[in-house]
């Protein structure tokens, strides 16, 4: 199978014009509709004072106008979003109280709170299928947003995912950092692997529901979170530069913005992308705060600065991190995803504020040990997918790639060769030896591209995805598995060769 055939691109009959876009928007139809109906009164208004009694037939072509618009399939709930995914998602909802845990709650509750924990069999492999994504950072502080959309900062953090990673030559400045021509055709099979596993209401499933594969792929996952599905497996496309707006995917990518937006819950706390667990809130945020900054879209902007807030409000004020639950005491995994959310809204425009920052670095200090060579998932006992995630985090929080302490860290954690099987460690080392421009990196690279290239499967149904024996992401199943998969292949044109200057250190 050729990269070509592989890439072909989705059907792509018609693809909405900007006018359909906007007109989907909830916010927008909601406001839509609320215009047309002061718009009748001024009609009527005017017909009254002018014409006399207003004349049925136009009338009811303004409302059949308006009614027609409202009738349109919805693409979730209803404008507020306030109506709940949330609720709807987990087989084992808790009562309200379940948001009291065994960790300190620090986060007052002002309204019952349907975030309920899943009570899956993952423990901590929940939070472990998800991972920070690199963002290019090359974002100077201090360069304000614009006040509705991506700054042009933003735009021009993310091109090295366009024109300058891709574009004309697909894979050509790619190749040039670490990836080859056999991991670019790679990448195209395995995104159109998850473009065949789209459910129809445009979202994804970590066990395969609803989309055409009906059992013919092995190793479905068993995670519940939508959000955190359909976010993770929106990356990746976002990640080679295809967004809602045009390309290839567009459509796909399109309709899997809109399913999170449908999933979104309005609550005082800002926009809650939970269902369940504080990781979809982590991956949906950082898919829909990467594609606001890759396009500008203004449409996203709300979204984007609710889930923020969200998170904000969501961190355990205490020690700084996050769990599945708001105010939890934090694991290492969900508060990676939180913290590269934070960056990317930051590359898209929206900025964090510093006492969240200042509190992830307080609890990266709390799990750890070797003077922060080494990282514990909720304490020092470190291993190495926890320790290449804390090393990563360290990066986006202030640590120079020339530090000490991370050298030394990334030191012990590419004396082996690579695991082919550790997919989830895999994709936090790779990025941060790339990030650190550790020395290694060039050989380590080679061999763990290559071992990923080969271990894609190739036949029937599987064909462009991944699945790999790593009990710390099996709960994600082949979504997720091919998701980091491609992730850690995106690399390449993910980042931005500009690191270590004065921007980076100062990140937040
Ligand atoms: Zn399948």
């Amino acid at each position: 199978m050729s990269a070509g055939h592989a890439a072909s691109p989705p059907p792509d009959d018609l693809p909405p014009t900007r006018l359909e876009r906007i007109l989907r928007s909830h916010a927008v139809r909601s406001g839509y509709v609320s215009l047309l109906i002061q718009l009748v009164a001024l009609v009527i208004l005017a017909l009254v004072t002018v014409e006399g009694p207003p004349r049925a037939r136009r009338l009811a072509l303004v409302l059949d106008s308006g009614a027609g618009r409202d009738d349109r399939p919805d693409d979730g709930d209803d404008g507020g979003g306030a109506v709940g995914g949330a609720m709807e998602i987990g087989p084992n909802q808790a009562p309200d109280e379940a948001v009291a845990t065994d960790d300190a709650v620090a986060v007052p509750l002002p309204e019952p709170d349907p975030i309920v924990p899943r009570a899956d069999p993952l423990g901590e492999a929940v939070a472990a299928t998800g991972g920070p994504v690199v963002q290019p950072i090359a974002h100077k502080p201090g360069h304000p947003a614009t006040a509705t959309g991506g700054s042009a900062d933003a735009g021009d953090a993310f091109a090295a995912r366009r024109g300058r990673g891709r574009g004309q030559d697909p894979g050509a400045a790619a190749r040039g950092r670490g990836a080859s021509t056999a991991s670019e055709a790679a990448v195209e099979r395995g995104l159109a692997w998850l473009a065949r596993h789209q459910a129809a209401d445009g979202a994804w499933h970590f066990d395969l529901a609803g989309c055409r594969c009906d059992g013919a792929c092995r190793d479905p996952g068993t995670l519940g979170s939508t959000t955190a599905s359909t976010g993770l497996a929106l990356l990746p496309f976002l990640g080679a530069g295809h967004t809602h707006r045009d390309g290839p995917y567009q459509e796909t990518v399109s309709r899997g913005i809109y399913y999170l937006l449908s999933r979104e819950r309005a609550t005082p706390r800002g926009s809650d992308l939970c269902e369940g667990t504080m990781y979809g809130q982590g991956v949906a945020t950082l898919a829909l705060a990467e594609a606001l900054g890759m396009t500008g879209d203004e449409l996203l902007v709300r979204p984007v600065r609710g889930a923020i807030r969200f998170i904000e409000t969501a961190q355990d004020l205490h020690g700084g991190g996050w769990r599945y639950l708001p105010g939890q005491a934090g694991d290492i995994t969900v508060t990676a995803w939180q913290l590269v959310a934070l960056k990317s809204s930051q590359l898209a425009g929206q900025e964090a504020p510093s006492p969240t920052i200042d509190g992830i670095r307080r609890f990266l200090d709390s799990v750890q040990t070797q003077q922060g060579a080494a990282y514990g998932y909720r304490t020092p006992a470190a291993k190495p997918s926890t320790s290449a995630i804390g090393l990563l985090c360290r990066l986006y929080t202030g640590w120079q790639p020339t530090d000490e302490r991370l050298r030394r860290g990334l030191d012990q954690l590419v004396r082996a060769a690579p695991d082919g099987d550790a997919v989830y460690t895999n994709f936090y080392l790779s990025q941060a030896l790339l990030q650190a421009d550790h020395p290694a990196w060039p050989r380590w690279n080679t061999r763990h591209r290559d071992q990923l290239v080969a271990r894609q499967g190739r036949a029937g149904h599987e064909a462009g995805s991944w699945s790999f024996p790593d009990p710390e992401t099996a709960p994600g199943g082949r979504l997720a598995h091919t998701a980091l998969a491609l992730l850690t292949l995106e690399v390449y044109y993910r980042l931005l060769p500009i690191y270590g200057s004065e921007a980076v250190a100062s990140g937040f």
